[in-house]
């Protein structure tokens, strides 16, 4: 008894811990400027960031994230903060940027800070050579690398708009996120470009690449242009690889509800990722170019995050799955429509198949408060588990109320933050259900049912015995269950039950007895475990 009592206890505690991220909630930045100049004889950047804070409260000093220079010379190094033209003290350690307000800020009072800085990033600007030997600059921030080399609130739950004013040689293009609104070519062949995001988006998906690319325009939906951008060697297989981002878009947005930014622009770069989602231009890993047209699924997820992920964001990392998970299944509902039901099943197979083994290795919760570091947040709880749990919760609710859920998150939470119970509630209102233990069973709780199920056939009465049992190390789970039973003559029938405790025994009538019985036919079950003829027969 106490036992159970203490798991309550945590399990509350838990559900509502925060990440160790330090927030400071007087803060709230809601645009950044960033004037920076890259060039091809050093990986010196200069930068010049204008801040426009609303202080929420009074204020007299405040921080923010900035890595600094560490004992190779890489890093950044802060020669000015000013407001308004005037000085202001800082000082810079331990990657934090301390700025003290000669005039401290009221509340409700919007400010706009200017930082000059510059470095060598050590990370989050990756200045390399791509694989054709070309030199290039990505940046790669996923999940809080934005501070090498930008002076931000390096969290998800303090999202902006923004700007980038790249100064750069002439021969490179330059894409950052929304709207190109200026290219200049400046004296000593050097090139500015502005790229305006007039969307809040989080600093995680805030970036820049700077490459010879070569551009075109794949198609239209909507108002939004879908542009690909690939090194100008891959230029003919890039524009094949890319192109389906424009049925992906089509289709996703008839589902959950406008794009939220400008345009989609799918990027080949050196990012570390397969895919890495940033706001309105997705960067993909370099050989994700083949000319075989084999990134669709690829496509579909990160195109996926643009609703979930950037415009309906986390407001805590534990809660990554609100990302990960929607991106995982939508694109299996991607390849569902455009493949069909066994392309579709194949993929939950697969993803349940690494979902078991995961939990096998480290049996945690898909809200798992545990994790201090944010990269063990990539596993197969917060993507394919997460994405399971959309598919029961789909086939628990039905097609049309799933959808209206789906749809009703986004447009309560389209450019803001959101936590698990206020995805949980969208989908109250949508269903008129009280879905709390669903939630608590599947993302508040490790482990998965492990079904052993045991089966009879009696002649003379004509129907079947199952003898159900849960035999997990966690507590019972609470799921309908469908058992497949096929006859000779190669007819199929299912027959749902419900089941809720560790052991149940239930009889199902059948004309004759089956061949085969099978657990979970439709693939709509997130489980392990076999039925088998009871040792009787
Ligand atoms: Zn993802």
């Amino acid at each position: 008894m106490l036992r159970a009592a203490v798991l309550v206890f945590l399990t509350y505690l838990f559900a509502h811990a925060e990440d160790p991220y330090l927030r400071n909630r007087s803060l709230d930045v809601t645009h950044y400027r960033f004037e920076l100049s890259v060039n091809d004889s050093t990986n010196r950047i200069e930068g010049r960031a204008t801040l426009s804070i609303l202080f929420k409260s009074p204020v007299s000093s405040f921080e923010l994230d900035l890595v600094n220079g560490n004992s190779q010379g890489e890093g950044m190094r802060v020669s000015r903060v000013s407001i308004a033209g005037k000085d202001q003290p800082f000082s810079h350690e331990k990657d934090r940027l301390k700025i003290a307000l000669t005039d401290p800020a009221k509340t409700n009072e919007k400010r706009e800070v200017i930082i000059l800085y510059s470095g060598i990033p050590e990370d989050g600007l990756i200045i390399s050579k791509n694989k054709f030997g070309d030199r290039t600059f990505f940046g790669d921030n996923w999940p809080d690398r934005a501070h090498h080399w930008l002076p931000v609130v390096d969290h998800p739950s303090d999202k902006a708009t923004c700007e980038f004013l790249v100064t750069a040689p002439e021969e490179y293009q330059v894409i950052a996120n929304g709207i190109k609104t200026e290219e200049a070519f400046l004296p000593n062949h050097v090139k500015l470009t502005h790229w305006k995001e007039s969307v809040e988006i989080p600093t995680k998906v805030m970036v820049i690449g700077v490459a010879k690319f070569s551009i075109q325009k794949a198609g239209q939906v909507d108002n939004i242009a879908v542009e690909t951008w690939v090194y100008p060697q891959n230029a003919d297989a890039g524009f094949i690889d890319y192109a389906p981002a424009v049925p992906v878009l089509q289709f996703l947005q008839q589902k959950i509800g406008p794009y939220p930014y400008e345009k989609l622009a799918n990027v080949q770069s050196t990012t570390r990722y397969g895919g890495m989602e940033n706001a309105s231009n997705i960067f993909y890993f370099e050989n994700s170019v083949t000319g075989k047209n084999d990134d669709e699924a690829l496509i579909a997820h990160e195109v996926a995050h643009q609703w979930f992920g950037n415009s309906a964001s986390e407001k805590d990392w534990h809660h990554i799955w609100l990302s990960e998970g929607f991106a995982t299944y939508l694109s299996h509902v991607y390849i569902e429509h455009t493949h069909g039901q066994l392309a579709f099943t194949d993929a939950l197979q697969e993803d349940r198949r690494q979902v078991i083994a995961f939990y096998k290795d480290k049996p945690a919760p898909i809200l798992d408060t545990t994790i201090t570091t944010l990269a063990h947040l990539l596993n197969p709880n917060s993507y394919q588990k997460a994405g399971w749990v959309l598919h029961m919760l789909r086939h628990e609710l039905g097609d049309s109320v799933f959808w209206e859920g789906v749809r009703g998150y986004y447009k309560s939470f389209r450019n803001s933050n959101a936590l698990t119970n206020d995805v949980r509630r969208q989908f109250e209102a949508a269903s008129g259900k009280d879905l709390r233990k669903f939630f608590d069973q599947w993302l508040y709780r490790p482990g998965l049912p492990i079904l052993s199920v045991n089966w009879s056939y009696d002649p003379s009465g004509q129907f079947i015995t199952l003898n159900v049992n849960q035999t997990q190390l966690e507590g019972a789970f609470s799921f309908p269950l469908e058992i497949g039973l096929l006859q000779e003559n190669g007819t199929e029938a299912g027959q749902k039950i419900r089941i809720d405790q560790k052991h149940q025994d239930f009889r199902i009538s059948v004309k004759e007895k089956p061949s085969k019985i099978a657990l979970d036919p439709k693939c709509v079950l997130l489980f392990d475990g076999q039925i088998r003829p009871s040792r009787t027969e």
